[in-house]
């Protein structure tokens, strides 16, 4: 889909029966933008990872690329095969979960950029590289204490032992992955940086990343030469209270699908886990557990309809849910009226906090029904 394409689809459609997730593009370039400003030493790599955090990657990239991003971060080499054909040839695509067996030849035939995680990864990529008789680039990814991806510093060691590897691997840049960092003050973070510090100068010719969003903001210093928000892209600060000034960049509105007025005494919903305490006005909604709409919800959460915040009562069923609309005056609402679930008056962070998870959990949760519209300035074709 090229960029000049996907500007303010409008209109309905039978896609967005369960609701629009509108995702603003000016926005989402502005923060790019931002980042740039507060690591201005570094590049900004783009983290597009789970289709840019179930916002359509395929849109995104190259319109983050038309902003001039050329590095970009996904999980699995599929992702990275689904976005390579779109962005322009200078970019960078990088597969952060690793190079799994048997993949050398559809990696390097792309293009791609694997993350080398592990000594098997780095040995079977090396010897890729000999029998194909060309220098391969790789990013190697190393553990500073997540305990989660990368090689220990053994293992390092061992690698830059090992008889023709940097003549086989470029090794672009070595990377690692912060635990701690959005919790900014934890005496975790330093370690790492030094870890990181120690470990990557044995390879003085790679470029240097280690900071995620958190780290982007928390970090007085943003170490190395290129960082790797997603989040921050995406309009959410992982920090609280929020502090970057971001520009939001995602709606997600549902629909009034059925409007009653019961009694007192009533039951709603499964189990009957909420009893009208008074006569109420219900609203139900179009939107379940089955959109990512968390079921933890079920009488904790809210929706909005302009300034009204309206009450989830009972339990959020697989495709709807109930507000409580009492406070709207009757005949001003109906099936068919949009209601805000992620908007001006709840964020994604919000959300999360009310939920005790993280925001990336909720928006990567958020399904397949509904509709994904892009708006914002048309960009020039990269
Ligand atoms: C997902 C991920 C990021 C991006 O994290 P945000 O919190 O969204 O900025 C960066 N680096 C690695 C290794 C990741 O897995």
């Amino acid at each position: 889909m090229r960029p000049q394409e996907i500007v303010d689809q409008p209109g309905s459609s039978a896609a967005a029966e369960a609701g629009i997730l509108s995702i603003d593009l000016s926005a989402i370039i502005a923060n790019y933008r931002l980042v740039q400003a507060k690591a201005p030493s570094t590049r900004v790599g783009a983290v597009v990872k789970a289709d840019a955090y179930g916002l359509g990657a395929r849109t995104i990239a190259p319109v983050l690329a038309g902003a001039g991003c050329r590095d970009f971060f996904v999980a699995h080499l599929a992702e990275a095969l689904e976005l390579v054909s779109g962005l322009p040839e200078s970019a960078r695509l990088y597969v952060l979960n690793g190079l799994a067996p048997g993949m050398e030849s559809l990696c390097a035939d792309a293009g791609i950029v694997p993350v080398l995680n592990t000594l098997e990864q780095a040995r079977e990529w090396q010897a890729y590289a000999a029998a194909a008789g060309r220098k391969l680039p790789a990013v190697l990814q190393v553990d500073t204490g997540m305990s989660r991806l990368g090689l220990g510093a053994d293992e390092l060691e061992t690698l830059l032992r090992q008889p023709g590897f940097l003549d086989w691997v470029a090794v672009r840049v070595v990377m690692s992955h912060l635990a701690c960092a959005d919790m900014p003050d934890s005496p975790a973070n330093a370690e790492q940086v030094r870890r990181f510090a120690e470990m990557a100068s044995q390879l003085p010719e790679a470029e240097q990343s280690l900071a995620n969003s958190a780290a982007v903001l928390g970090m007085s210093d943003c170490v190395g030469n290129l960082v790797r928000p997603g989040l921050l892209l995406y309009g959410i600060d992982p920090l609280s209270p929020a502090t970057a000034g971001l520009h939001p960049a995602i709606t997600l509105d549902a629909r009034v699908i059925q409007v009653r007025s019961v009694q007192a005494g009533v039951g709603v919903g499964y189990d009957h886990d909420y009893v009208t305490p008074s006569p109420r006005r219900l609203a139900t909604l179009s939107v379940g557990y089955a959109d990512g709409w968390p079921r933890a919800l079920g009488g904790k959460g809210a929706v909005w309809i302009n300034d009204v915040c309206l009450p989830l009562v009972g339990r959020v069923s697989m495709d709807t849910c109930v507000a409580d609309v009492t406070d709207i005056p009757a005949g001003c609402i109906q099936p068919g009226d949009k209601v805000e679930l992620i908007g001006p008056h709840q964020s994604v962070s919000e959300l999360a906090a009310l939920l005790e998870t993280a925001p990336h959990a909720i928006l990567t949760g958020l399904g397949n029904r509904f509709e994904r519209r892009f708006t914002g300035h048309a960009l020039p074709q990269a």
